[in-house]
């Protein structure tokens, strides 16, 4: 699933090809995403000019006269830059032609989203109005968890992943952070100290930040029509490694389920 870091270095993929462009054409092949591609799309927004490529949370932001284009990835879904004439695949659902070149949608479990919202304020939108503060902003801090950990019942992963606390922090940078945090998941929100915020907060920023690195180098992915969904490959510390050996202590890895998601820790380092 494309989180965070992938939709960031999609965002700085896609936006030196498409900003200050005109939109000469969309051809939808399918309609049928998590919600039904918009039937006026194509006559709202052919002949517009893309002003700005922006990234909320895991929503790509495509401003133009009147209105925005919000996009999202979904579970599968991935962004390219393609030669308008290169035929499309049956999961290519959706292209924004830019004269020669165009912006595909490639998504075969189709829970990705193309809509349009008229207006200039797209931060009212119901997708977006009450989601949290970005992760990689400085806003982003100790502080924001600690202040919406107060009686809070959840679990410290729990409240990570509350996108109306803090956006972007998916399964898997939810479970790294902690580790290198040295909290363990199942904590009580509320029990955590300012202290330990303070640097969970710092660890989160870390790992997205890795994995931004990571995946800067995989950018050709997202510009090139090789057909691969550019998903970052990395080494992780705990996700995934049920009872692999834990990089910094050597024991097993534990596995368990939290509010239906695989969570995972090191018993020894995290307390
Ligand atoms: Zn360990």
């Amino acid at each position: 699933m494309p989180e965070l870091p992938e939709v960031e270095i999609t965002c700085r993929g896609i936006a030196p090809a498409i900003t200050k462009r005109k939109v000469t054409g969309v051809v939808v092949r399918n309609p049928r995403l998590r919600w039904p591609i918009p039937r006026r799309l194509p006559a709202l927004i052919a002949g517009k000019t893309i002003r700005s490529v922006q990234r909320r949370a895991k929503y790509l932001l495509l401003e133009a006269a009147g209105g925005w284009l919000i996009l999202h990835l979904g579970m599968s879904g991935s962004l390219r830059i393609v030669k308008s004439d290169e035929p499309a695949g049956v999961h290519d659902h959706i292209d924004l032609q830019f004269g020669s070149h165009a912006l595909r949608l490639r998504d075969p479990r189709r829970f990705g989203a193309v809509l349009w919202h008229a207006g200039t304020n797209v931060l009212s939108h119901p997708l977006l109005a009450h989601l949290g503060v970005e992760p990689l902003e400085t806003a982003f801090s100790g502080n924001v968890l600690y202040a919406a950990a107060r009686n809070r019942r959840s679990s410290v992963k729990q409240l990570l992943m509350d996108h109306t606390v803090v956006v972007g922090v998916g399964n898997i940078y939810a479970n790294e952070s902690l580790f290198r945090a040295g909290i363990r998941p199942a904590t009580q929100a509320g029990r955590v100290s300012a202290a330990r915020y303070d640097r969970l907060a710092t660890e989160v920023r870390a790992t997205l930040e890795a994995a931004l690195k990571a995946g800067g180098s995989s950018l050709r992915d997202f510009v090139h029509s090789d057909g691969s969904s550019g998903y970052f490959q990395q080494q992780y510390f705990v996700y995934g490694r049920t009872g692999e050996p834990c990089r910094v202590c050597g024991g097993p890895i534990r596995v368990s389920r939290m509010g239906q998601r695989s969570t995972f820790h090191c018993p020894t380092c995290q307390r």
